[in-house]
């Protein structure tokens, strides 16, 4: 680890400044307990609960920052980050941060998209075509694997007008509604990489007490994720029927039964669920017996 970092004893954390995942970072550390005071110059916010503060800056400098030693944890695409991993192997280059978290979120594809009249049928379709891209290592990396040689344009923005302007054949582009894709008349041929936002961070985590509060915030992240995804469901229920209610809980925990005042057969049933709760799991278990179903949202856990 470089001078930089060793010279810190708070903690740095760098986010998108503006764009698809800054209010994503912001509101996922928010919810972790952290409260920042913003710069004059918007790109340092100060950390006024814990030691820990923010930097502001683009997406693509975050591993760089991270390399460095300029910060210790980072919020970007998976996109991003696997993108210049492969770069930096290619350079004979130190990998510059690693995956720590995938946060389930900010999800998208990188895909290579044809013109809207060709039909994708196989990787050997793209031979000899010029695909534009601002991913030029991992679209080169699947081409290398699936033994197609292909021209790369590397471009960095509006890679979804080459085609109409002549300049590429093909993309390979993010994509997540596909709207985007429709709109340039071209189609989705097929996805090369699965993306989310993810937290990263250096190989090593640091040793001293930074550690120690990256390994806290890691934790509390965790606990948001969770909590994003968990539901607290409440329920009435005849006691003969609360074995088969507890089978169609989606991701169920183990429920709580408690007795209700005045009834002798029915009884009260509270679980938390790490899976979504639709409408069909509610008029399942009602046809089950449940009556009084309630679904709730849950704001913290700590196990
Ligand atoms: P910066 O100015 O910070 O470099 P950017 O233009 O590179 O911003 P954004 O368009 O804000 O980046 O996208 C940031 C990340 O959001 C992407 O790297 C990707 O992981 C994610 N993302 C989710 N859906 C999409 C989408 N449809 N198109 C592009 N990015 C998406
Ligand atoms: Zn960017």
């Amino acid at each position: 680890m470089s001078n930089v970092s060793k010279t810190r004893d708070r903690l740095r954390i760098a986010v998108q400044k503006s764009g698809r995942l800054a209010e994503v970072s912001q509101d996922l550390l928010a919810r972790c307990g952290l409260k920042f005071r913003q710069s004059r110059d918007k790109l340092f916010c100060f950390g006024e609960s814990m030691p820990i503060d923010l930097l502001l800056v683009r997406d693509d400098d975050i591993p760089g920052l991270i390399a460095q030693g300029v910060c210790d944890l980072g919020i970007v695409g998976r996109n991003v980050l696997a993108e210049q991993v492969l770069a930096a192997r290619a350079n004979n280059e130190p990998v510059p941060a690693r995956e720590l978290r995938p946060l389930n979120t900010s999800r998208c594809r990188l895909s290579i998209a044809l013109p809207q009249d060709m039909e994708y049928q196989a990787p050997q379709q793209l031979q000899g075509l010029r695909i534009a891209t601002s991913y030029p290592a991992l679209l080169g990396a699947w081409l290398a694997e699936h033994e197609v040689e292909a021209k790369i344009v590397v471009l960095s923005g509006s890679v979804e007008i080459a085609p109409r302007l002549g300049t590429a054949d093909a993309i390979c582009d993010l994509v997540s509604s596909g709207a985007t894709l429709i709109a340039n008349q071209l189609r989705e041929a097929v996805v090369i990489l699965e993306s989310e936002a993810v937290v990263v961070g250096a190989q090593d985590l640091p040793l001293d007490e930074r550690g120690d509060l990256c390994e806290l915030l890691l934790r509390r992240i965790d606990g948001v994720i969770r909590v994003r995804e968990s539901k607290l469901i409440m329920l009435h229920a005849p006691r003969s029927a609360v074995a088969i209610i507890q089978q169609m809980l989606p991701n169920g925990q183990i429920p709580t039964l408690l007795p209700i005042e005045g009834s002798v057969d029915q009884v009260a049933l509270h679980a938390l669920c790490f899976g979504a709760i639709t409408w069909q799991h509610l008029e399942d278990m009602k046809r089950a017996g449940a009556s009084q179903l309630l679904v709730l949202p849950v704001e913290k856990m700590l196990a």
